[in-house]
């Protein structure tokens, strides 16, 4: 490739509205340019990074047998409706109706459509196992997009989904996935770890998230270096019974007796996950005895921390705890006794007027008075979030936590979508069968994002050589100019193409301090200067783009050199 005729699109400032390195490098390195709210063009330089992600994750899938397929991103609601899903989903799902009025969504997963194909296409246990995977664009209408692409509502993912004769294959399909993960998140060169993660009614090890270790991620991983121990913080609270979490969920229970504040009722009003509200509830409860705080929208744990000083502005008006606490609005919050403040898109107000805000969505809240419905703060002192240094749920040793990002995530379903759109097969013994299910997916497009989260300096990105837009650039001294350099160059390239690298020429003929930095913040590995002075003495520069210095190769061994 020669830049000339390729496209390089580096900004010197990023954009405001990016918040951490890798989305304000992936702007500056012009990798990708937004549209919309969390739906970004993918530029041709970064373009090649997610192909390359995308190759190895093909590879790999192909390797352990699953077979490729390619399903449409528009799906009809009537499979949502079949599959008891269309209701809960909430939100995130995108939903539209055609020119007939009927109703369609654009799928953000699917477990829907493939349990479709499947029951009309296999029939026999003989036809069993099959693995189907696709690596395909999907819409969530994410609450908060942000990070760029990490997250995005347009987003690109490689789904799989496995249908077995029985359990005992799913798990087998299971282990081989999470070593294909394990393979797949090595070859792309990040620093990852596997954690078991909750399935909700499920249970058990059905379900391990992979997340590339990240201070920026959104989650936050407990790990114990005694034992292999590791799962999602939420899970690893939710098995220890003397966590905060178990402790907050015996308080909002007891809060949620009949008659008194139906926790899940303020939660689905506030749209807030229903622990995360518990959560909040407790944490509140335990710094000094202001109760209830309640978070509008997908907020932070950490957040809920710097929230505790909200107590001395029990009827503030909304601007001034803004200004007050450095906090965004948006927030609702906090109890008093029985008052409770509220301080979304208006004044702060109070009880009553909750209750009267809350009265229009078709809720009540009652029964937020200390001592009768809530504990004392004596008796929850102790609430905290899980900690570094708290007992591994397996009793093995201490834990340490980390924060992550979530690029890969593996499921076993068992029976759920397959019972509900009735997914049978024959077995041996001629009997009707529900087929075991599997599923797993890897966000393809956030693993660039979140591959620059772990590789970057001030000078911008330092990609790992597998998905590298190009693994070597060639940055002639004159290129117009110089014929022995011109010809050095072009030499150079030819010879690094047939050798199979991926190489491109900056035969812009810009300063080279400009060239330098160009390809710097896009990342490239490996960088090789032709210039007359080192042709004279048959040498090349090349540096390592994590090099201190750069160094004098002879021209003859920069191609073996760079193999
Ligand atoms: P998250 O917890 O980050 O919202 P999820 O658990 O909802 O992700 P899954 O349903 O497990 O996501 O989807 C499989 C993979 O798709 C995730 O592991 C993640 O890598 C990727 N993914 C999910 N949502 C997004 C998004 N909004 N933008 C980019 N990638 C995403
Ligand atoms: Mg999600
Ligand atoms: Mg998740
Ligand atoms: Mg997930």
């Amino acid at each position: 490739m020669r830049a000339s005729r390729f496209f390089i699109a580096t900004l010197k400032e990023a954009p405001a509205d990016a918040e951490i390195i890798s989305h304000k490098l992936m702007m500056r390195a012009g990798l990708i340019r937004r549209l919309a709210g969390g739906i970004y063009t993918w530029m041709p330089m970064g373009l090649r990074v997610l192909r390359k992600v995308e190759a190895i994750v093909r590879e790999e899938m192909n390797r352990a047998g699953a077979i490729e397929l390619l399903m449409p991103a528009v799906q009809p609601f009537e499979l949502w409706e079949e599959s008891g899903r269309g209701p809960k989903y909430g939100p995130e799902l995108l939903r539209f109706k055609d020119r007939h009025q009927r109703d369609f969504v654009i799928g953000p997963t699917h477990e829907e459509v493939i349990t479709d194909v499947v029951r009309r296409e296999v029939k026999s246990y003989k036809q069993l196992p099959r693995h189907f995977y696709q690596i395909q664009t999907k819409f969530r209408d994410e609450i908060r997009p942000r990070f760029g692409v990490m997250r995005g509502r347009e987003f690109l993912m490689k789904d799989g989904y496995s249908f077995h004769a029985s359990y005992a294959d799913l798990e087998r399909e299971y282990r081989n996935m999470h070593e294909t993960y394990t393979r797949i998140f090595t070859r792309l060169g990040l620093k990852f770890r596997a954690v078991a993660a909750d399935t909700g009614s499920i249970g058990g090890t059905g379900s391990h998230e992979f997340h590339v270790l990240a201070d920026s991620g959104e989650d936050a991983i407990a790990y114990c270096s005694a034992s292999d121990y590791a799962a999602n913080v939420e899970l690893a609270e939710a098995l220890a019974p003397t966590t905060p979490r178990a402790v907050a969920t015996q308080t909002m229970q007891k809060v949620a007796t009949p008659g008194k504040t139906k926790c899940e009722d303020v939660a689905a009003f506030l749209g807030v996950p229903l622990q995360k509200m518990v959560k909040a509830v407790a944490v509140m409860r335990a710094e000094g005895g202001f109760g209830l705080l309640l978070l509008r929208g997908d907020h932070d744990l950490n957040e809920v921390k710097t929230q505790k000083v909200i107590g001395e502005f029990r009827f503030a008006r909304d601007e001034e705890i803004v200004a007050a606490l450095g906090c965004k609005p948006g927030y609702i919050g906090p109890v008093a006794g029985n008052k409770i403040a509220v301080f979304a898109d208006r004044t702060v107000t109070t009880m009553s007027d909750f209750v009267c805000g809350a009265n229009e969505a078709g809720f009540h809240l009652t029964g937020v008075n200390f001592g009768r419905d809530l504990p004392e703060p004596a008796q929850v002192a102790d609430l905290r979030n899980i900690v570094a240094g708290d007992p591994s749920p397996d009793g093995k040793g201490a834990l340490d936590i980390c924060r992550g990002i979530e690029v890969g995530h593996i499921f076993q379903l068992r029976t759920k979508y397959a019972e509900a759109l009735k997914c049978q097969f024959t077995d041996e013994q001629g009997k009707e069968q529900v087929m075991e299910m599997g599923c797993y997916g890897i966000g393809v497009s956030r693993i660039v994002g979140a591959a620059i989260e772990q590789g970057n300096d001030e000078r911008g990105i330092i990609f790992p050589a597998a998905i590298a837009p190009f693994e070597v650039v060639i940055v002639p001294m004159g290129y117009a100019k110089s014929e022995a350099v011109r010809k050095a160059a072009d030499g150079l390239l030819a010879d690094l193409l047939a050798a199979g690298i991926d190489a491109i020429l900056d035969d812009r003929d810009e300063r080279p301090g400009s060239m330098f930095a160009d390809w710097e913040l896009i990342g490239i590995p490996h960088r090789v200067v032709v210039g007359e002075r080192g042709l004279k003495e048959g040498k090349l520069e090349y540096k390592g783009r994590s090099d201190a210095e750069a160094q004098m190769l002879p021209a003859g061994e920069v191609l073996s050199f760079l193999k």
